[in-house]
């Protein structure tokens, strides 16, 4: 690796590689890949991520909102992109770029229609959401009827897909509860397609859905997490390779005397004669307040440095006390070795958090190598 002289976020898409490769070994061949790049893929380049994928030959994309569908397109991604949460104020943007809604509820299913049958769509392709369960976006199973009513009285859409969403997949004591929902979806689907008289494709696992129950895995899989390297537990962890690391320079060292106090609002003080680091890695970053007064860590020369007083919208400062380090050596926040997981959770949150908070502040930098 060359020598780190600012902060900066590596994406490494060798790694990326190796995550989409092993998650499709759990697969079936005839299942489908749906790779999630929302939020900037994970906080990482959502284009980078999209282009290599589509390269490597991924079925569909998903993203959250409208805009970052745009962005894929303009970058020139070809491949079918699902918006999951896209608003009536978003329609003509959707059918402009040929971006795919999630219809979840009766509000949007007939907004939509209504500006397809304006624009004059034919069979535009659509998804449809079903709540199993998480009680955050979707149909349920008594709307059925009433949903299908609706689009068979316009030609306008296809359902391309059925979709929901496991609320617990990582977790293995919601074992019951997950099975649950497993069940209630492909009732749904069974009626639907009972229906519809066609069978679109049914998809509702999440990473930890692909890698805890193969009975979920339907017609496609919806795969975020486990394609940036994290498996939400150490077994699955140890087999994934993390895509980004973020890493900065030692800015300067201080000398602290006992009673000192470092930061704003004084928020640490020198309880002996210590050593202190500045990094260039802020709240502004994505390295929150919660990580600050001890409760995170960086890494350097291979030894954990915490995070002293408050976290600064720009920089943090460490305690190097006990390290033999030097201004511009290079400090590890997280990478394929110090796990945003730990990091994550040592400040009590999650490696989807710490990921997708990286700022577009941050240089990245893309290589594709092991
Ligand atoms: C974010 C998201 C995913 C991906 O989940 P991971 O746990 O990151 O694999 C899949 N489906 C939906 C609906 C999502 O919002």
């Amino acid at each position: 690796m060359s020598k780190v002289e600012e902060t900066i976020l590596e994406i490494n898409l060798a790694n990326l590689t190796h995550n989409y490769t092993y998650l499709r070994s759990k697969l079936s061949p005839e299942v489908k890949f749906m790779a999630v790049v929302k939020a900037s893929g994970y906080g990482s380049d959502a284009v980078v991520i999209a282009k290599h994928l589509e390269k490597l030959g991924v079925e569909y994309l998903a993203v959250v909102y409208a805009s970052e569908g745009v962005t894929l397109r303009q970058a020139g991604v070809q491949t079918p992109i699902l918006v999951l949460h896209p608003q009536p104020v978003n329609f003509s943007l959707l059918i402009e770029y040929r971006l795919e809604p999630s219809i979840y509820s009766f509000r949007i299913l007939s907004e939509f229609v209504a500006i397809a049958e304006r624009k004059q769509q034919k069979e535009y392709p659509v998804h449809i959401k079903f709540n199993t369960g998480l009680n955050r976006l979707g149909f349920l199973k008594n709307d059925v009827d009433h949903i299908l009513e609706k689009i068979k009285k316009t030609n306008s859409l296809r359902i391309v897909s059925l979709f929901s969403h496991l609320a617990a997949s990582e977790d293995h004591q919601e074992k019951e509860f997950t099975l649950g929902q497993i069940r209630l979806f492909k009732k749904i689907g069974e009626e639907m397609i009972g229906i519809l008289g066609y069978r679109p494709i049914m998809h509702q696992s999440n990473t930890s859905g692909i890698l805890n129950y193969p009975e979920a895995h339907f017609d496609m899989v919806r795969a975020g997490i486990g394609l940036y390297g994290y498996g939400n537990e150490a077994k699955y962890d140890n087999e994934l390779k993390p895509v980004a690391s973020l890493k900065s320079i030692i800015s300067q060292i201080h000398r602290l005397e006992p009673g000192e106090t470092l930061g704003y609002n004084r928020a640490f003080t020198a309880s002996g004669c210590i050593k202190t680091a500045t990094i260039p890695v802020g709240h502004a970053d994505g390295i929150g307040r919660l990580y600050g007064n001890k409760k995170g860590f960086v890494v350097i020369q291979g030894k954990k440095a915490f995070i002293i007083g408050n976290v600064c919208m720009d920089m943090l400062m460490v305690d190097i006390t006990d390290i033999a380090c030097n201004e511009g050596d290079e400090v590890v926040v997280f990478d394929e070795n110090i796990s945003a997981t730990d990091v994550a959770e040592s400040a009590g949150t999650i490696s989807y958090e710490l990921l997708t908070a990286i700022s577009p502040r941050v240089k990245r930098i893309v290589v594709d190598k092991n």
